[in-house]
């Protein structure tokens, strides 16, 4: 359909490249987007104007349904109100990642729903929801075009301006002056190779520029330096303030001011609350906490790979 296909529309050089390779819309997403096993509904939902409410109703999700390994996720279950910033929290391999992709629906559940707004994404047009939610993911992928193209990628009428105060925002601008050809310097398979730290800012950059309605972030700073880490991490706490965000977070401290952390272990969410919620408990978000601050004998051995990941 038309709304599928505008992303492209506005750069030529990216359509000709995807025409000289023949690729469908859905392959130009399976590109860009890695991943997706999912199909559009017969007559999906169009999301017009979204408020950003974000619910998860009993989740549950396996990458392999028929094997007899335990889900990845089990169970899970949360409802973010527009505008509120939601943490996730816990160790490598409960979950985390899992769940967000399939906010993005690069899976579907089997079992439970994942709605926006109240419409369970899977009846939602794919192109809306691509718009509606602006995801950062842990590994971006760069399309081979220039910087400038990857970072307009998904927002209508980007001028260079814009471009550019995104880049800064997301304190990419810097190193992308730096480049042979700044903002013209090709990038992605065979352009030239960046650090997985300047492939997520270049990422970082486009979502600044889109302004989606929901932002998710997947341990979105994981390959900077720290000084670069407090400039992103203002830009997007400007950014969440205003728009409903689930962000998953290794260090700790990213989520502090969350409205609610949620702590997954084993594809359960097993704590919830706010930060002061969760140490008042005294469970694994206040082992962890106690971790990340500097008291290493609070450290069970089972999340020492989270604590320091
Ligand atoms: P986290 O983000 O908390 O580290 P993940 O969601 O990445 O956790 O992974 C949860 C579990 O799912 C892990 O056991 C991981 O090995 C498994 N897993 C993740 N991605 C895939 C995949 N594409 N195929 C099969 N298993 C996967």
């Amino acid at each position: 359909t038309q709304q599928f296909v505008w992303p492209l529309a506005q750069f030529g050089q990216i359509v000709n490249n995807y025409q000289r390779a023949r690729a469908s819309t859905d392959r130009v997403y399976a590109v860009l987007e890695a991943e997706p096993s999912v199909a559009e509904a017969n007559d999906p939902v169009s999301l017009l104007s979204v408020a950003g409410r974000v619910e998860y109703d009993d989740v549950t999700f396996s990458y392999d349904p028929d094997g007899d390994d335990t889900p990845v996720l089990r169970g899970v279950s949360f409802d973010a109100a527009p505008g509120d910033t939601v943490g996730i929290v816990g160790p490598t391999g409960s979950g985390k990642s899992t769940l967000v992709k399939l906010l993005v629906r690069l899976y579907d559940p089997d079992g439970g729903a994942v709605r926006v707004d109240g419409h369970d994404v899977r009846e939602v047009s794919l192109a809306d929801l691509r718009d509606a939610v602006g995801y950062v993911a842990q590994e971006p992928f760069l399309f081979y075009g220039t910087v400038r193209e990857n970072i307009a990628y998904g927002t209508f009428d980007a001028d260079d301006d814009a471009i550019e105060a995104a880049a800064r925002r997301a304190a990419a601008h810097e190193f992308i002056t730096n480049l042979p050809d700044g903002y013209d310097t090709m990038v992605g398979e065979r352009g030239v190779k960046l650090s997985g730290g300047q492939r997520q800012r270049v990422a970082l950059a486009r979502t600044f520029l889109k302004e989606p309605d929901v932002l998710v972030l997947d341990e979105a700073t994981s390959h900077v330096d720290t000084e670069t880490e407090a400039i992103i991490q203002r830009s997007l706490r400007e950014m969440a303030s205003d728009r409903t965000t689930v962000a998953i977070a290794h260090r700790l401290s990213t989520v502090r001011d969350a409205d609610t952390i949620l702590v997954l272990e084993g594809g359960r969410v097993v704590e919830r609350g706010t930060h002061e919620d969760l140490l008042a408990e005294d469970g694994l978000y206040a082992n962890l906490w106690r971790v990340q601050a500097g008291d290493f004998e609070a450290l069970p051995e089972s999340f020492f790979d989270a604590a320091i990941a």
